[in-house]
């Protein structure tokens, strides 16, 4: 029998996260304000604090994790290295397929790897309370445990078609001690604007975003700042865990280096995680295939603009650089909850302009196919936005198999379906209607970002 799981001890747990900032051939272009300047870091200071503001600009390729995160996440880091041999041979491929397993964390997907340090840092400056969206609940869920942990207050935006499909997610929060209401709300200025326009809306990140940022920089104590899941830099650069342990871990198994990296991609931070530290070894030479792949519910990277956009829907946050279906994008209520952003993080977009990643889109019904075969196959029950990848890596290994190459596929789980049985029971059901690419939407959407600062596409023209 092949060995199948690939464990690390903690004392090697990495002690610094990786900056891909430090290496992109040709930088990201900087944030700008609605009417065009860079956003200089004291803008932000009403939103995150300090330390992370820092964070989010540096260029540093080596960040310290402080000693006392490390501390919280010994309780399920170092995440295991898996090899999927029941899938390889249920598929009868000659690739062999290998997953970081980020369910295995307390709030049941990798979103914790971040969540711990943005709480850990607003407690360093002196914040009391941060305020957050999220969308199929398990960001909010996330924050929620890490400010328990740490000490701070949490209320959380649910996006409404989440919080009404996934109830679940709301007690987890509950047991953390965090507030999640239903975005759109009436507690908001955001919120009541968009209500009073479309009063039936299945809302959606971006409105949920609005609706948080709005509590936080409203707040007169001057105590409560924002927490965002995913896009940013410093999110991006939490997540260089996963794929920085899988480094490790691949060379234990043998394996000096993955043919083709694959994670689900909604705001980019799960795939970043596993995908930047093997996005360094290409820029340094190697050859890897790496592939976000996207919802077609929600297409930005294949089906997008790569323009300067906001990312919320009330322009309450500076002009990002990125791949973008445009802010006033409302996606159809797919099950991949997490993969209903209309914005792709600025650096993985930037490392797809400079062709580096190459993203795909995986419709409704493939994925459930895809998470169906998974679980009776592997054994276990993914998420949703996990399917996505999983799709994407059956199709690698059937590839693989027609090809009769022994390629090694390495990718994200990045988390578990357990709260999501609804999805399932649908498709079970034969109930489950397939994601139809928004075409109409899209357009309309698109004729609304801003032009007047067109994001340049700039490359080396090397990959
Ligand atoms: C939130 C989430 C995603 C998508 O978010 P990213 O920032 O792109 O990682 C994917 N999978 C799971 C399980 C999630 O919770």
């Amino acid at each position: 029998m092949d060995q199948v799981k690939f464990y690390l001890d903690e004392k090697d747990m990495p002690k610094k996260w990786y900056n891909i900032a430090a290496d992109l051939p040709t930088p990201m272009l900087p944030p700008l304000t609605p009417d065009g300047q860079i956003v200089r870091p004291e803008m932000l200071e009403a939103v995150f604090p300090k330390n992370l503001i820092e964070q989010e600009m540096s260029t540093k390729r080596w960040i310290d994790i402080p000693e006392e995160v490390r501390q919280i996440f010994y309780r399920w880091r170092p995440s295991p290295l898996r090899r999927a041999v029941y899938l390889e041979k249920f598929l009868n491929t000659p690739a062999k397929i290998f997953y970081k397993d980020e369910s295995v964390s307390p709030a049941g997907s990798h979103k914790t790897n971040s969540s711990v340090p943005q709480a850990w840092y607003n407690k360093q400056f002196g914040i009391k309370r941060l305020t957050t969206e999220t969308g199929a609940g398990q960001w909010g869920t996330a924050l929620s445990f890490a400010c328990h942990i740490i000490g701070l207050e949490c209320k959380v935006f649910m996006v409404r078609v989440s919080f009404d499909q996934k109830p679940m997610r709301k007690t987890m929060m509950g047991l953390w001690g965090a507030e999640c209401i239903a975005s759109p709300s009436n507690e908001t200025r955001a919120g009541r604007d968009i209500l009073a326009e479309m009063p039936d809306t299945p809302g959606s990140l971006g409105i949920a975003i609005s609706e948080a940022v709005e509590a936080a920089v409203t707040d007169k104590t001057g105590r409560t700042r924002y927490a965002l899941g995913s896009v940013l830099n410093h999110v991006l650069l939490h997540q260089t865990i996963i794929g920085l342990e899988a480094q490790k871990q691949l060379k234990k198994a043998g394996i000096k280096k993955p043919d083709i990296v694959i994670g689900c991609a909604g705001g980019g931070s799960n795939f970043a995680g596993i995908a930047f530290p093997f996005t360094l070894d290409k820029i340094n030479g190697a050859k890897i295939e790496i592939i976000p792949v996207e919802s077609a519910g929600c297409p930005k990277m294949t089906k997008g603009l790569f323009a300067y956009d906001h990312g919320d829907v009330a322009g309450m946050t500076p002009l990002l650089p990125m791949h973008t279906l445009g802010s006033q994008f409302i996606p159809p209520a797919i099950h991949a909850g997490g993969l209903r952003y209309h914005g792709m993080a600025p650096l993985v977009s930037q490392a797809i302009v400079e062709g580096l990643m190459t993203p795909r889109a995986v419709d409704q019904l493939s994925s459930y196919e895809a998470a169906i075969i998974w679980a009776r196959t592997e054994g276990f029950v993914i998420a949703p936005e996990t399917s996505n990848a999983v799709a994407c890596v059956i199709d690698e290994a059937k590839k693989a198999k027609r090809e009769g190459k022994e390629k090694v596929i390495l990718f994200n789980l990045s988390g578990h379906g357990l709260l999501d049985l609804a999805g399932y029971d649908k498709y079970l059901n034969g109930k489950l209607e397939n994601s139809k690419v928004p075409h109409d939407e899209i357009a309309r959407s698109l004729a609304k970002v801003q032009k007047t600062y067109a994001a340049a596409s700039r490359k080396t023209g090397k990959w």
